[in-house]
Formats: C-alpha cells, sequence, structure tokens
C-alpha cells in the first residue's frame, strides 16, 4: 500500500485515477480546487477510508507526505484554459514546480499528465516521442500548449539537477465517463447535442482528425507508466484509430438513433489539423496498447450523459 496524491484527482480523469488507486489497496489523497472538477465525481469514494480530500490550488505551496504524486491538475479542454489563460500558465509553471519541490522534499515518484497539444499542429504523421513539435508560442492555445511544454522542460531539469524520480505521459484525446458535460470538448458535445435532438456543431468542413482514447485505457497505461522502472518517457498514452471529426459525429448520431442535423461553425483558431499517436514505444516499454474501440467507448458514454440528463444516479 502506497500513500499517492492525484492532483486535478475531482477532474474527469483524476477521478477515474484516484478509484483505480483505491480498489489496488492504496491510500489516496485527492487534491483539487475544483475549477473544472466536480465533487459529483467522487462522491462514491468519500466514505473510504483510504480517501481524502484535500481543497487546495497548486499555483501555492503545500505540505505533505506522500510516496508517489500524479500530477493531473490543469483545465484540459479549451473553453477552460482560455477562460483565464494567465490563470492557466500559472496552473503549469508555479503548480508544476511546487509538486516538484514537493517530490524533491519527501523522495517521491512524481507523473506529469502532459498532453498531445505539445505536438501543436503536427507536421510530422502520426506523431512520436521524438518529433519537437509545432506550436504558436503567441496563441490562444498557448497557455496550455507552451505551458505544458514548460511542464515538461521543469520535470526533466529536475530529474537532471536534484535527481527527482519522473514519469511523463502524453496523453492524447480521451473520453469517457465524468467528462465535464459543459466542457466544450468534442465528444461531449455531439453526445448531449445527439441525445437532446440539437444540431451537431461540427468546426470547420469537419476533415480534422482526432484519435480518441477510452478512460479505462488511458488509466491502465498511466499506472504502468508509473510503476515501470529505468523510464522517464515521454511516452504517448493514446488510441491510434484516428478519425475526421465529421465522422465521429455521424458515428454519435448513428449509436443514439438521433434525429440531429450536422451544422458546420468556424474554425478555432490554431485548431490542429490533424492528430494520431504512434504507441510503439508505450508497446515496447509498458506492453500497453489500448483494447476498447470507439463504438464500444462511445456506447458507454451515451449510456452516462443518457442518466446524466434524465437525473438518474451516475456512479
Ligand atoms: P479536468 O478539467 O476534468 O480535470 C482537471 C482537474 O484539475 C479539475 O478537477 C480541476 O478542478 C483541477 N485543477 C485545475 N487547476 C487547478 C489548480 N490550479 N489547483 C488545483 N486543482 C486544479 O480535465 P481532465 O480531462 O481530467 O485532464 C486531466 C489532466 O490530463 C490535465 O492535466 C490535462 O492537461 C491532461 N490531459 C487530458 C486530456 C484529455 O483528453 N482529457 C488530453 C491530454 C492531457
Ligand atoms: N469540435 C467540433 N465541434 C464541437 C467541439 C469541438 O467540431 O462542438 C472540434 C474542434 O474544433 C477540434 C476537435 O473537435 O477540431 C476536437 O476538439 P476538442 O476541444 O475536443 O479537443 P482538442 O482540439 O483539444 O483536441
Amino acid at each position: 500500500m502506497k500513500r499517492i496524491l492525484v492532483t486535478g484527482g475531482a477532474g474527469f480523469i483524476g477521478s477515474h485515477l484516484c478509484e483505480r488507486l483505491l480498489n489496488e489497496g492504496n491510500e489516496v489523497l485527492c487534491l483539487d480546487n475544483f475549477f473544472t472538477g466536480s465533487k459529483r465525481n467522487i462522491l462514491h469514494l468519500m466514505d473510504n477510508h483510504r480517501f481524502e480530500l484535500v481543497r487546495h490550488d497548486i499555483t501555492e505551496p503545500i505540505l505533505l507526505e506522500v510516496d508517489q504524486i500524479y500530477h493531473f491538475a490543469c483545465p484540459a479542454s479549451p473553453i477552460h484554459y482560455q477562460y483565464n489563460p494567465v490563470k492557466t500558465i500559472k496552473t503549469n509553471v508555479m503548480g508544476t514546480i511546487n509538486m516538484l519541490g514537493l517530490a524533491k522534499r519527501v523522495k517521491a515518484r512524481i507523473m506529469l499528465a502532459s498532453t498531445s497539444e505539445v505536438y501543436g499542429d503536427p507536421k510530422v504523421h502520426p506523431q512520436r516521442e521524438d518529433y519537437w513539435g509545432n506550436v504558436n508560442p503567441i496563441g490562444i492555445r498557448s497557455c496550455y500548449d507552451e505551458g505544458k511544454r514548460v511542464a515538461e522542460t521543469l520535470m526533466m531539469d529536475y530529474h537532471r539537477q536534484n535527481k527527482v524520480d519522473i514519469k511523463i505521459i502524453r496523453i492524447f484525446n480521451t473520453y469517457g465517463p465524468r467528462m465535464a458535460p459543459n466542457d466544450g470538448r468534442v465528444v461531449s458535445n455531439f453526445i448531449i447535442q445527439a441525445l437532446k435532438g440539437q444540431d451537431i456543431t461540427v468546426f470547420g468542413d469537419g476533415s480534422q482528425t482526432r484519435s480518441f482514447c477510452y478512460i479505462d485505457d488511458l488509466v491502465t497505461g498511466t499506472l504502468k507508466m508509473m510503476n515501470v522502472e529505468d523510464f522517464t518517457g515521454p511516452v504517448n498514452l493514446g488510441n491510434p484509430h484516428e478519425f475526421t471529426i465529421l465522422e465521429l459525429a455521424e458515428k454519435v448520431i448513428e449509436l443514439t438513433g438521433s434525429k440531429s442535423r450536422i451544422v458546420f461553425k468556424p474554425l478555432p483558431q490554431d485548431d490542429p489539423t490533424q492528430r494520431k499517436p504512434d504507441i510503439s514505444l508505450a508497446r515496447e516499454k509498458l506492453r500497453w496498447e489500448p483494447t476498447i474501440q470507439l463504438t464500444e467507448g462511445l456506447k458507454k458514454t451515451i449510456d452516462y450523459f443518457e442518466r446524466l440528463l434524465s437525473g438518474q444516479p451516475i456512479v
């Protein structure tokens, strides 16, 4: 049994991680400022005596005693990370420095949840970890993608300079139950629009691509990475099956049986045109690859949002 800190533990990915870590018998300390996270995501964990919740903003230092740190706190959807871009950068830079300082003091292994956004609008396809990316440093997505790039740099520098035991994962678009219904990400938007019979809003002509990983696969890869020895990463974690956004819209309509129409809206600035992980490194080092494909994962996610929208229990 380990004492494990999960920053951003009340968020979409963080709450699934807390649950899996508890199921494996660990003590879990969930730290969150509830900017985009929700108590609803962790309500079912509250009466577990090995679970503890701390309301805290990681841009402020904190003194704790833990064995491992999963550093996941950061708004992840464009609407939320662009709402207060300066705060997003502070979360990535000051927040990561604070967590690295904690890891250094207590000699805890620390993992950073980085992102495929570090590749920007990639000129290399699919993206391998040794690709340095094509990122606009002054655009509206920069607070997030440059923020995560600095966070990766900080991780590597604390590792080289202070021998902090680090892990970096680059997460590609992940979806599943407990995505925030209002955060504007494509999978939750399309499902909610389809279930409500509203128009499905495809941005641009829908030819841009993404590769969608179901949450359970992502958590499995994350745990494997944390517990493998002699490998800091960065490592890509994602599902290499690539879809256009138009294909996703059509699939959601098919699976929900919705009468919604597809409408086209302007493409947001700096929206990446294609994204697909090369997961050879994860296959080799972690013996990991996703097992849940889009149709199966979407069905589970649709079921979650149906229950949420009709006021039924969701956990
Ligand atoms: P989320 O918004 O659901 O979760 C983020 C959590 O961090 C929330 O609970 C939020 O309240 C908390 N938080 C934000 N700022 C904080 C601060 N300053 N102090 C304390 N808590 C703070 O997002 P998510 O999808 O669960 O993403 C989790 C992590 O994974 C993020 O670091 C994100 O960048 C990364 N990631 C996610 C995806 C994805 O597809 N979901 C892809 C790539 C990377
Ligand atoms: N998108 C869309 N309609 C929506 C929300 C998003 O067409 O209602 C598009 C968006 O422009 C992008 C893709 O879907 O091309 C994925 O968007 P998301 O915000 O989910 O993730 P990210 O752009 O960070 O990969």
